[in-house]
């Protein structure tokens, strides 16, 4: 395979050549959502870079092997030991088994990245199908000796781990920093040092999700699942590992450690992670009030919003910045996405009603394909791609309006490198762009019209055509009502 993809590695800090360990076939891990909520912008952001670059390795020609997790449970409130599992707090305050808030959100989260036009990962392990491998993960760490057990519970011994090698290798910190920003909490008594962090809890006795271990009736940590899971699947050493920035500490830090202690070494090459999202400049959060779902932005359902989106819309928006910048939402840079898109598509559809002369044309459209690989190429530079397609789009109006030529074999080229890039590496869906509240208008317009239709018969004493029409419309469901002010209708409930 032949190409020049290059990635940030954030263990390096640096952008390298992509050289997969055993191509043609690419291992490639990306940690999902904990299902105790909607999925809002922030879920989408990773779910879009890593279905970018999913399918751009498939478009090199390379067989990708996408694990993207299921966190259903361990995951513990402040991303911390002790406090409760964000699932069995829901759970508990819904009145429902674990498994069904697992279930009901799982299902709305596959749904929404469906819309967004999300390709599904090849596996979608859940941390609770994977209790056995994790159990084994942690017995493998208390064998090398960089685990302790204290009441029933195992911690990892971060400040053994760290004369040996190095803690904070990922995030650029060292054992002072991390101590210096544990926070104090409750139970950290059981641990010989605060940074330790939790390998098994031994489950409290109204802690529902529990499982036998060596060590207690209880669950895994946290960062045990992505360890234990990606070896499942890939192999004790895989190409890529992802997931949002938030997660580098502790998380993908703690997941290296893991690995580092069960079997000597890093399990993963490239550690890639997207940037966060601000919406108005601030952090979204629950209780800052500004934490929109992504059902809400396709609904139009916020107060912070002055219209619905559309799925392609927010996928567009987040794919105009690269992975590694921020992102900040707001109404006006919304809207900007829609019209940016729907000029790149209306332009997309106008190459078929293009004139072709026997000439050369007027803009390179064999280079405008390379321009958009390197731009790939370097580190998924995704608003590259945009701008030179927002170029090719502005050739394709000139040639439209007389004011440019082009070849007819350059008609072709160009209409294949929309469906490449476009379509199928950016994986916007031309059919799913479509606003319901523009539906909605045009449906409106359509009984509009019936309805005029009818006043003229009116006016024209037609009045079997008048009476005809307005029984028709009362027997698909609609209420017509004659009042001085014109004819009135409304959809009987
Ligand atoms: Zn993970």
């Amino acid at each position: 395979m032949e190409h020049q993809l290059t990635i940030y590695n954030t263990l390096d800090r640096k952008k390298e050549l992509f050289v997969p360990l055993h191509a043609p076939h690419v291992g490639m891990y990306v940690c999902g959502p904990t299902v105790y909520g909607d999925a809002h912008l922030g879920h989408a952001r990773p779910a879009i870079t890593f279905d970018v670059l999913f399918r751009y390795l498939t478009h090199l020609g390379y067989k990708v092997r996408y694990v993207r997790n299921i966190t259903d449970v361990g995951h513990l409130e402040h991303d911390a030991d002790e406090g409760e599992d964000k699932i069995a707090k829901k759970a508990r305050l819904e009145q429902l088994e674990p498994m069904e808030v697992v279930q009901y959100y799982l299902n709305r989260y596959h749904k929404a990245m469906e819309a967004l036009n999300v390709l599904p990962p090849s596996i979608e392990p859940h941390a609770s199908g994977h209790i056995i491998e994790q159990i084994e993960l942690v017995q493998k760490i208390l064998d090398a000796g960089y685990a302790y057990i204290s009441e029933g519970s195992v911690y990892f011994d971060v400040a053994k781990y760290n004369k040996d090698h190095h803690y904070g290798k990922l995030s650029g910190r060292n054992l002072d920093d991390v101590l210096n920003t544990t926070r104090e909490l409750d139970g950290q008594q059981e641990k010989r040092n605060p940074a330790d962090f939790a390998l098994w809890k031994k489950a409290q006795p109204e802690h529902i999700m529990r499982w036998p271990s060596p060590w207690s009736d209880g669950f895994p940590g946290w960062h045990a699942e992505c360890t234990a899971m990606g070896r499942k699947y890939l192999g004790e050493h895989f190409d890529i590992h992802g997931g949002g920035m938030d997660l580098i500490f502790p998380h993908h830090e703690c997941e290296i450690a893991q690995s580092v202690a069960s079997q000597g070494d890093d399990m993963v090459h490239y550690w890639m992670h997207n940037n966060m999202i601000t919406i108005n400049g601030t952090k979204m959060g629950k209780s800052l009030g500004n934490f929109i779902t992504l059902d809400e932005f396709f609904k139009g359902s916020h107060p912070l919003l002055t219209q619905a989106y559309t799925p392609m819309t927010i996928r567009f928006f987040i794919l105009q910045a690269h992975y590694r910048s921020t992102v900040d939402f707001s109404n006006e840079a919304l809207q900007a996405s829609e019209k940016g898109l729907e000029r790149l598509i209306k332009g997309y559809t106008l190459i078929k009603e293009l004139n072709a002369t026997n000439c050369d044309s007027d803009f390179d459209v064999k280079g405008l394909k390379q321009k958009c690989e390197e731009a790939l190429n370097d580190d998924l530079n995704t608003p590259m791609v945009i701008s030179h397609l927002s170029e090719a789009t502005r050739y394709i109006n000139a040639v439209y309006a007389g004011k440019a030529k082009i070849s007819p074999a350059d008609i072709t080229i160009l209409d294949s490198i929309f469906n490449i890039f476009l379509f199928n590496i950016l994986g916007i869906n031309k059919e799913q762009n479509t606003n319901s509240t523009e539906k909605e208008i045009q449906y409106q317009q359509a009984v509009d019209l019936l309805l005029n239709i009818r006043q003229k018969a009116k006016s024209e004493k037609r009045w079997e055509e008048a009476d005809f029409i307005r029984d028709e419309l009362e027997k698909i469901g609609f209420n017509i009502k004659d009042t001085k002010d014109g004819t009135k209708w409304h959809l009987k409930s």
